[in-house]
């Protein structure tokens, strides 16, 4: 089963470009609204940096998110976008000062802060700024995430978040800073995860702590467990999206939220990676020694998750219905890794042949790069074309 694109619209258009579904966006996030809508108290954060495209973006909004965001351009870009700051929560281990002082100035809705460093100097500018900063801390919860290595961030071993051992004693420092309102604590144990079990290790951490921080009488509001939930990216036709009942369902089982706190969620891939795909042309069929390639006008620049974590992308030729043949799928850039695939079958291909790499909606487009100053590709959505 191969999926359906508007393959006569797409003639005209120059290659490499992405191909956004709207229609699939919308169900997805109709769907994230309910799931999430049936738990009282739960809040749903889009992560920009999945893909910051204006109309993605605006899609989004409308929907109702909040805004997750981890530099100060994405906070301009989901307030161009239309996002109430009061929905915007920033994350991230290297924020500059001028990025604290413009999610000051917008008033966000909270600082996801990573080290005691940071506090102190977010302390200091809001100080400066005659404001409050409101803070939760990110918690490195030392959770392992079923997912590829490049891509956890909730090992004791990753640059992320605050160590358990210490947060007791950041929270009271945090306490005491005149320009720090303390809200709440932030988690984000990596991506790409499907296994519910890894969430589930993550509520019983959430729980102890929460045990721990009651015993000393330390009031937490909020509660952000960050992102992370995967899709099945082998079968974007059949499995279209995420499973967010169980993902939602598992958090209202196993946290134990306190009264009155607030749940936070921070989704990027789940709600974006399937409505998008890379269409890209065949150049060139070349024979090598032990197998053939398709060379296609898209590269890593384009999308470079294959390259950058050996991710695998379902590829299709949305052109040619011949029999099934081997190919190596590669790019023209001048990297041995710019490769989207190997032996996998497609129907035969011939120059012109356009070929749809699926998912790419997540971590394709934002990611793309100048290198071998190639142009970045054009994003198109079902809406406009
Ligand atoms: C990347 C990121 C997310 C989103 O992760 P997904 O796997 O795309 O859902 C959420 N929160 C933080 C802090 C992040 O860095």
């Amino acid at each position: 089963m191969k999926g359906t694109f508007p393959k006569e619209k797409f003639a005209s258009l120059q290659t490499p470009f992405y191909y956004y579904d709207m229609e699939l966006l919308r169900q997805t996030l109709d769907v994230i609204r309910r799931e999430a809508g049936r738990h009282e108290d739960f809040h749903v954060h889009y992560a920009v940096k999945a893909n910051a495209n204006s109309k993605v973006l605006r899609a989004i909004r409308q929907a109702g998110f909040g805004a997750d965001c981890v530099s100060g351009g994405e906070i301009r870009a989901a307030l161009d976008a239309g996002f109430a700051p009061d929905t915007i929560v920033y994350a991230g281990v290297g924020k500059s000062d001028w990025e604290i002082r413009l999610g000051l100035e917008a008033a966000i809705h909270c600082f996801n802060v990573e080290s005691l460093a940071e506090l102190e100097v977010i302390n200091e500018i809001a100080a400066e700024m005659g404001t409050i900063a409101p803070v939760a801390l990110r918690i490195n919860p030392d959770v392992g995430a079923h997912t590829h290595a490049n891509i956890t961030t909730g090992l004791a071993e990753n640059k992320f978040g605050i160590a358990m051992r210490d947060m007791e004693h950041v929270i009271e420092q945090a306490q005491q800073m005149p320009a720090i309102s303390f809200t709440g604590l932030h988690f984000h144990i990596g991506s790409q995860i499907l296994d519910m079990g890894d969430f589930q290790a993550l509520c019983n951490r959430i729980n102890d702590l929460q045990t721990l921080l009651s015993r000393r009488h330390i009031d937490v509001a909020s509660i952000n467990v960050g992102g992370g939930l995967g899709i099945d990216y082998q079968h974007p036709n059949r499995v279209p999206m995420a499973d967010f009942k169980t993902y939602f369902d598992t958090f209202a089982r196993r946290l134990r939220l306190l009264p009155g706190q607030t749940l936070h969620f921070e989704l990027g891939r789940a709600v974006v990676a399937p409505m998008g795909s890379l269409i890209t042309r065949t150049l060139y069929i070349k024979e090598g020694a032990t197998k053939k390639f398709c060379i296609v006008d898209a590269g890593m620049t384009d999308l470079i998750r294959p390259a950058l974590y050996q991710a695998y992308h379902k590829i299709e030729n949305i052109t040619s219905d011949e029999p099934m043949e081997p190919y190596d799928v590669v790019g023209p850039i001048c990297e041995s890794s710019d490769v989207f695939a190997k032996r996998i079958d497609l129907n035969r291909c011939q120059r012109g042949d356009l070929i749809a790499i699926r998912s790419a909606g997540a971590y394709g487009e934002i990611m793309a790069s100048h290198y071998n100053c190639r142009p970045i590709p054009k994003a198109y959505t079902s809406d406009d074309i």
